[in-house]
């Protein structure tokens, strides 16, 4: 404990992997991505790879779970057993259960439950490769799946984890700094900054707390772009470009159709006059 205590997280103002203590790891994010779901996203997050799906509203099944004024969702959140270092045993555990329910709870304010009573809106968080911060991985990709599936929201769910490590605060832990840092705190918000998701694991002082938030608050600012860039990329058309003028073949001009009816009209007058 004491050595993991003395490791050197950030040197010069650097972290293990380079970055900044306020930087994100790089992100790619698409939208619709899976054909037989109704939403869907995949995004790789530094070494995270996670898919989620969106199927529904449907009906529920099994039925006694339907809601007679709202829809319900559910959320299954699950690690491959090939995702992580140590092979994963599969199926759920305490944690997916755990990370399941949070992700539900993140992202149920934000969905119009109340249009679709009697149903229910599956969201399924896969997780191909994880590096720290899968839940919040998870939870950018399903809010972006949602809306992939044309499930009115009232806005879209963004989600990064702020930490503690070295006794500084830093965006965006990777797994070292998961695994040996102070602290780790994902959250979950709105573009409007109404929190959906705080946890945290560690301790943070209340000063450090409120510069964490406002931290978590600049990382959920820019997946939010991402999350928008993504949908905009799927759903604007693409701009087309002016079509070009087909160059005017060099003929005979085309007599008009008033030169046409005058001749007519002339010649009707000439057989008029033989009569
Ligand atoms: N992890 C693992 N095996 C497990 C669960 C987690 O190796 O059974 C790793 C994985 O890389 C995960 C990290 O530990 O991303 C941190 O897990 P945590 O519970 O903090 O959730 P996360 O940060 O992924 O939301």
């Amino acid at each position: 404990m004491r050595m993991e205590e003395e490791r050197a997280f950030i040197v010069d103002g650097r972290r293990l992997d380079g970055r900044a203590v306020d930087e994100l790891r790089p992100i790619k994010m698409e939208v619709g991505v899976l054909h037989r779901a109704d939403g869907s996203c995949y995004i790789e997050w530094g070494g995270n790879k996670v898919m989620a799906a969106v199927y529904g509203p449907r009906e529920v099944h099994p039925r006694h779970l339907q809601e007679s004024n709202r829809a319900i969702m559910r959320c299954r959140y699950n690690m491959a057993s090939f995702s992580v270092e140590e092979r994963r045993r599969p199926g759920p555990d305490r944690r997916s259960i755990e990370v399941s329910k949070v992700s539900r709870e993140a992202l149920e304010p934000v969905v119009f439950l109340g249009y679709y009573p009697r149903s229910v809106i599956d969201v399924f968080i896969e997780v191909l490769q994880a590096d720290a911060g899968t839940r919040t991985a998870g939870i950018n990709a399903a809010s972006a799946a949602l809306a992939d599936a044309g499930i009115p929201m009232r806005n879209l769910v963004s989600a990064c984890s702020v930490g503690k490590v070295d006794g500084e605060l830093v965006l965006d832990l990777m797994k070292e700094e998961d695994n040996y840092g102070q602290a780790d705190m994902p959250v979950a918000m709105t573009p409007r900054g109404e929190i959906t998701l705080l946890q945290m694991d560690g301790h943070l002082t209340r000063e450090e707390f409120e510069r964490a938030l406002e931290m978590a608050m600049q990382g959920c600012r820019r997946l939010y772009e991402i999350q928008r860039d993504a949908l905009i990329r799927r759903y604007a058309a693409p701009e087309q470009p002016e079509p070009e003028k087909p160059e005017k073949p060099e003929e005979e001009p085309q007599e008009s159709f008033e030169q046409d009816m005058e001749e007519f009209e002339e010649s009707e007058e000439v057989s008029e006059n033989d009569e």
